[in-house]
């Protein structure tokens, strides 16, 4: 029996399927199934010498978990090898994940560039939280590419957005906005969240960092939060490692083994789930109550030409528009019976919400218009059940 954890043996060659169930695991001597959770703070030195040399080359072994983790190490290669990225590290939610990767690349003095529609707390660290260390930001609308051409400046560092936004499901051209960003010497930061690594590959289309709230489709099951930052092996050494291990957004290894073994039924999960979106899409648009159906994977979408284009599906999230404005929107989601009202994602439960009283309740009715959520807007996430008993419960509901 050791204590020593050895390394599997990894195929390059695996598809996502394979390496999603297999990459990334340390087994312990006892040669365990399932990964094991290691809940420890800290790990032991056989000798001083042994203690010296790994403080001075963090090599050869674990120093203190707010570093790095055994079952957080996992769930890091798993998610590296899924989305092809050089290096990567798990922190606390999908907002560490998102501050960290943008905190740790600027200084005062540099530029931030921001597509408008972003989740609340995202607009708040670049709206809010980057001015006041003296990061200058500007926020433009993402679909855009004009707008982020005209502000982009050179000593604009990142430009960052989502794609698809929540919850309008507008889409920004990765793969432009990098063009444009590399032209200055800026990295591009994707918040890939929506899409799910499994339909959108952001490093594929020339974006530098990929940031996930794992707490959304890679947990799945509505349990732990989570996040992680995907990026090149440089970009970790020289930025974003040091800021982790000093500042401590660890992710709790409890947490990184659900999302670990989360990670193995995620191809499953979002095929199922964008399989049931894309029925329950098709079944809104021929409501009589409905006055529009925003789907990223629907024939008649706005941008259908660009998410063919960066996306290898529609995602699970289904926006619509009730007609009879916020009274009716109300009466909609009390009626619902199965889906339920939450502000959560990607689960196996289906979730809806109404972004403009809740989510973006913050942001005022202009800067809703200017987002084009309006009161009559519901944000719908699908899920596991049979999507015929889903579009049964809203067809009940408008009735
Ligand atoms: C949920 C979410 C976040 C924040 O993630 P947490 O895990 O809740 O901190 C960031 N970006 C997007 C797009 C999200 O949906």
């Amino acid at each position: 029996m050791t204590s020593d954890t050895t390394k599997q043996y990894i195929d390059p060659a695996w598809r996502p399927e394979t390496a999603l169930v297999h990459g990334g695991s340390l087994r312990s001597g006892f040669g365990e199934m399932s990964e094991a959770m290691f809940l420890t703070q800290g790990y032991q030195y056989n000798a001083a010498e042994e203690a010296e040399e790994r403080f001075k080359t963090e090599a050869g072994g674990f120093i203190y978990s707010r570093y790095a983790n055994p079952t957080v190490a996992m769930f890091e290669e798993r998610m590296r090898l899924l989305e092809g990225a050089e290096d990567a590290r798990g922190v606390a939610s999908g907002m560490a994940a998102v501050s960290a990767s943008i905190l740790s690349y600027v200084k005062a003095g540099d530029h931030v560039v921001a597509a408008r529609a972003l989740f609340g707390s995202c607009r708040y660290v670049v709206e809010d939280l980057c001015p006041k260390f003296g990061i200058e930001s500007t926020l433009v609308h993402g679909p855009d590419i004009e707008a982020w051409k005209a502000a982009i400046k050179p000593n604009t560092k990142v430009c960052f957005f989502e794609t698809p936004a929540n919850p309008t499901l507008d889409l920004v051209d990765i793969q432009a906005v990098a063009d444009l960003a590399h032209e200055v010497g800026a990295i591009v930061i994707v918040d890939n969240v929506f899409a799910t690594p499994m339909l959108q590959r952001p490093l594929a289309h020339d974006a530098d960092v990929v940031v996930y709230s794992a707490t959304k489709h890679i947990d799945g099951q509505g349990r732990c939060l989570g996040g992680i930052v995907l990026g090149s092996q440089a970009y970790v050494k020289d930025h974003l490692h040091n800021y982790l291990k000093h500042t401590g957004p660890s992710l709790s290894p409890f947490n990184a083994w659900v999302m670990l073994k989360g990670l193995e039924t995620l191809p499953v999960r979002v095929r199922q789930q964008c399989e049931n979106a894309s029925e329950i899409a098709r079944r809104l648009a021929g409501l009589d109550e409905v006055e529009r159906v925003i789907y990223c994977g629907a024939p008649d979408y706005e941008q259908a030409e660009l998410a063919a284009r960066q996306m290898s599906g529609g995602g699970q999230v289904v926006t619509f528009e009730i007609k009879g404005g916020k009274a009716a929107a109300f009466k909609f989601l009390n009626r619902l019976r199965l889906i339920k009202m939450s502000n959560n994602l990607g689960d196996a439960k289906s979730l809806i919400t109404h972004p403009a009283t809740t989510t973006h309740q913050r942001l005022g009715p202009d800067e809703r218009a200017l987002l084009g959520i309006t009161d009559s807007m519901v944000r719908l996430s699908v899920g596991l059940e049979a999507a015929v008993d889903l579009g049964n419960d809203i067809e009940g509901a408008l009735d």
